[in-house]
């Protein structure tokens, strides 16, 4: 969508694949360089006016596009199963925290946006805050319609144009939010569509001298040559980027929530989440025990296609990902870890690109599960015999998105939370993601944090006014 009018792109047509069949169902044609420039001109021409508007009428055009997207969800998540492999009722969540997200930077676009400071003798002195301009929003394919919304409703709500990339794989489900926007009043050229490849699209978006601000979601690779891109013109970016999450269970845990919970963040999305667990650090007086009920709960999932009634675990989303989950666990066979569960395709779904629920144990240090992102169905069990080692190994890798605690000791969960260098903890929980908390990794998971209102500012630039107090009135805001 460039200038509000949807148009084939000039760049090559690609096919959809849905991943439960790994066949195409769908044909999109790609953007190229020539239509980066005609939506980051449109953006820039669009820029004013919508910075310049009532508040209003950026909540009103978000509220607008929520009701709709809630209206449409069925269809939406239907795309988004297709496109990316994930049970349908998942995608009905996604579609509708989606919804909850737009909402709530609604409310935030009349935020006071000037802050009174001490002005001196003769002098008053304020700090105000302006949408930062136009803003490149490029997308994962693992959360295509969620980690999108979290980007486009802080963004306009502070009153920025944007132009959105979807990820290669999920072009599809991305594309109805922005019609929603578009249907709720969204002026022309206020928010762009441009599928396409990274190196293409989202490159030349990044080096366009036009775009103030760039936030992506995506892996920690990608993030590492975007900032290098970045830096050419000085942009402002926000990286949300890989993990290798650990979820230490200590003996006094209550193993009956843990198991269950445990298991399900690792395999949801079948692994595919930046905050699934990845490695399993279990107090080695309850190990064993923990590592049974695990593979026991494990063994049970129901794979199969998104769209299958009663199926609760998908497809990985392409070849390409399986790839490197294969490669990961056969990294740590070669090394003599232990596989208790999967490890391979499952026999029964043959087609498409299923890959098991797989449990490692007594994986060797230096293996790459234990270091690098899966990103796949695949947990890796390691003991610990004191708190001081769960946290060291905990903090044992580049990454730092989040981690999980399991106990009933308040000085335990205490210790924890204070030593782990992550971005969020859970305690007894398995999910850091709050609507109204700040989202995003110390270390190499990532710069800067999306949801809060530390999203919202994150996409307006400051400017200190200092001015001369005179007989009329003035509000530099
Ligand atoms: P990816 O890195 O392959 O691609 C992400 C996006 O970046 C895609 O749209 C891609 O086209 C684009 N891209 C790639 N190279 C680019 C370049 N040189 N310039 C501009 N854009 C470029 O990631 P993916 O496979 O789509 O998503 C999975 C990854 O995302 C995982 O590593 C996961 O941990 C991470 N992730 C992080 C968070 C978080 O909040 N921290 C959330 C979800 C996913």
């Amino acid at each position: 969508m460039v200038d509000g009018i949807w148009r084939d792109g000039g760049g090559q047509a690609r096919a959809v694949l849905d991943p439960a069949t790994g066949r195409p169902f769908a044909w999109v044609r790609d953007g190229d360089a020539d239509d980066v420039e005609d939506a980051v001109a449109g953006a820039a021409r669009a820029l004013g006016a919508w910075r310049g508007c009532e508040p209003g009428e950026r909540a009103r055009v978000l509220y607008g596009a929520a009701e709709r997207l809630e209206a449409r969800r069925l269809e939406v998540a239907r795309a988004l199963t297709l496109e990316q492999g994930k049970p349908v009722l998942d995608s009905v969540k996604e579609v509708d925290f989606s919804a909850r997200v737009l909402r709530y930077y609604a409310d935030m676009a009349n935020a006071p946006r000037r802050e009174r400071r001490n002005g001196g003798a003769g002098v008053q002195s304020a700090v105000v805050r302006q949408a930062v301009g136009v803003c490149a929003l490029i997308a994962p394919n693992n959360y295509p319609v969620e980690l999108l919304v979290w980007k486009l409703a802080p963004a306009l709500s502070a009153g920025c144009t944007v132009v959105v990339k979807p990820a290669e794989e999920t072009p599809l489900s991305g594309a109805a939010v922005v019609a929603c926007l578009r249907e709720a009043g969204a002026p022309p050229g206020v928010v762009q569509y441009l599928p396409g490849p990274g190196e293409v699209v989202g490159e030349a978006l990044v080096a366009h001298p036009l775009v103030r601000r760039v936030a992506v979601t995506g892996s920690t690779a990608t993030g590492k040559r975007i900032l290098a891109q970045a830096a050419g013109t000085l942009k402002r970016v926000s990286l949300e980027l890989g993990g290798q999450t650990p979820l230490i269970v200590f003996a006094d845990a209550d193993l009956g929530a843990a198991v269950p919970q445990a298991v399900r963040r690792t395999y949801s999305n079948m692994g595919q989440v930046c905050i699934g667990v990845n490695r399993m650090l279990v107090d080695r007086r309850v190990y064993a025990e923990v590592l049974e009920r695990f593979v026991d709960r494990a063994a049970s999932l129901s794979l199969g296609p998104g769209l299958k009634p009663g199926v609760a675990y998908g497809p990985l989303v392409s070849e390409e990902v399986r790839s490197h989950v294969r490669a990961h666990v056969e990294d740590a066979r070669a090394r003599g870890a232990v596989v208790h569960l999967g490890g391979g395709v499952p026999g029964d779904l043959p087609g498409g690109f299923f890959y098991s629920p797989t449990v490692l144990a007594d994986v060797p240090a230096g293996a790459r599960v234990l270091r690098e992102e899966s990103f796949g169905p695949v947990v890796a069990f390691v003991p610990f015999d004191t708190p001081e080692e769960a946290v060291a190994l905990a903090n044992d890798t580049p990454y730092g998105l989040a981690a999980y605690v399991y106990t009933n000791d308040p000085g335990l969960a205490r210790y924890a939370a204070k030593g782990l260098e992550v971005g969020g903890v859970g305690v007894n929980l398995n999910d850091v993601t709050e609507l109204d908390a700040p989202f995003g990794g110390w270390k190499e998971s990532g710069i800067g944090r999306e949801l809060g209102p530390e999203a919202f500012w994150s996409y307006t630039e400051m400017k200190h006014v200092r001015w001369v107090p005179a007989s009329w009135p003035f509000d530099p805001s």
